[in-house]
């Protein structure tokens, strides 16, 4: 049994006992009618021999929502490298996920590429030379070779709710290609990001797909996803963006990088040690996994775990 196991069925039991859970995000009825009890949680050690430990629904998928953006961003850079900076910021925006405001100001040029507008900056960058059918299809291989599931896919149920309801995103992107900071046509850039937003994994699944990023840019295998100087970016850019404007309180309160998605999920990265995910539908007035950002808070509590020091 992986010496996870006991602190990660602790985990679970306190969790399940919490009363106040949060409410699924509502903008598409595929996240409003998830159950809001639901809770898993899984840990990858960079030891690749050792396979993910887990409790709860662990094996459960769920829709990763923005957790995508940090595979997206993994594959822009092996693309564009750091000439990716001069078209998105490496700053938080302490604005909520989808917010507009900074845009005008920044002339196109999103804050991070962890908000969506920079997420959709990341879709156009990916979109080159390709359709946006290749451009999903290199996310999803991206993501099946890291964490060597080939059955990971995108719901396309989960795709069509997305583009229908996604005014907003439309906004930031028409916004965006207004000020030239999109080279593809705007339908096109987001079809890419609502198909990323739109892929389906457990925890299990999750936490072993983000141990490059605790294993200094490598898989399980040891092959090299990216350098680790890039891993350790990446990192940094989840420590300070992944919660947009709760990034604060996550850093303070967890004390490892992390990035959620409003269907509940949160991935952790602890540099050097393992990679974990939980998951729990509820959210929080920011638009993060209420319980799961409770579990990440217990989780590094009980085993020590942060970037900052002991506790
Ligand atoms: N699909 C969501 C959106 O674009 C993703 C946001 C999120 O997970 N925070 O609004």
């Amino acid at each position: 049994m992986s010496r996870f196991q006991a602190t990660l069925d602790a985990v679970a039991a306190a969790m399940a006992r919490e009363t106040e859970r949060g409410a699924p995000a509502s903008y598409i009825p595929e996240l409003a009618g998830v159950d809001p009890s639901r809770f898993g949680v899984a840990v990858a050690p960079v030891d690749a021999a050792r396979p993910p430990a887990a409790a709860g629904d662990a094996d459960v998928r769920f829709s990763i929502q923005s957790v995508c953006k940090v595979f997206m961003l993994t594959l822009a850079l092996e693309r564009a490298g750091d000439a990716l900076w001069r078209r998105v910021g490496r700053e938080p925006s302490g604005d909520p996920f989808n917010s507009i405001v900074q845009l005008e100001h920044e002339r196109g040029v999103p804050r991070n590429p962890f908000i969506n507008a920079g997420a959709i900056v990341v879709a156009d960058v990916l979109l080159a030379d390709r359709t946006p059918e290749a451009a999903i299809l290199d996310v999803l291989t991206l993501v099946r070779r890291l964490c060597g599931d080939e059955g990971v896919g995108c719901d396309a149920r989960v795709a069509a709710s997305e583009a229908r309801t996604g005014m907003r995103n439309r906004a930031l992107a028409n916004f965006m290609a207004a000020e030239g900071n999109l080279r593809h046509p705007v339908e096109q850039v987001l079809q890419v990001y609502f198909h990323c937003c739109a892929i389906a994994m457990s925890c299990r699944q999750l936490a072993a797909a983000g141990r490059y990023l605790a294993a200094a840019g490598r898989t399980g295998g040891c092959d090299p996803v990216i350098t680790p100087q890039r891993a350790r970016r990446i990192n940094a850019l989840m420590l300070t963006c992944g919660h947009y404007d709760a990034s604060g309180e996550f850093a303070f309160s967890v004390g490892i990088p992390g990035k959620s998605g409003v269907g509940g999920g949160i991935l952790g990265v602890v540099p050097g040690v393992a990679s974990l995910a939980v998951w729990s539908p509820g959210l929080n007035a920011k638009g993060n996994s209420l319980i799961g950002s409770k579990a990440m808070a217990m989780l590094a509590a009980r085993t020590g775990w942060s970037v900052f020091g002991p506790l």
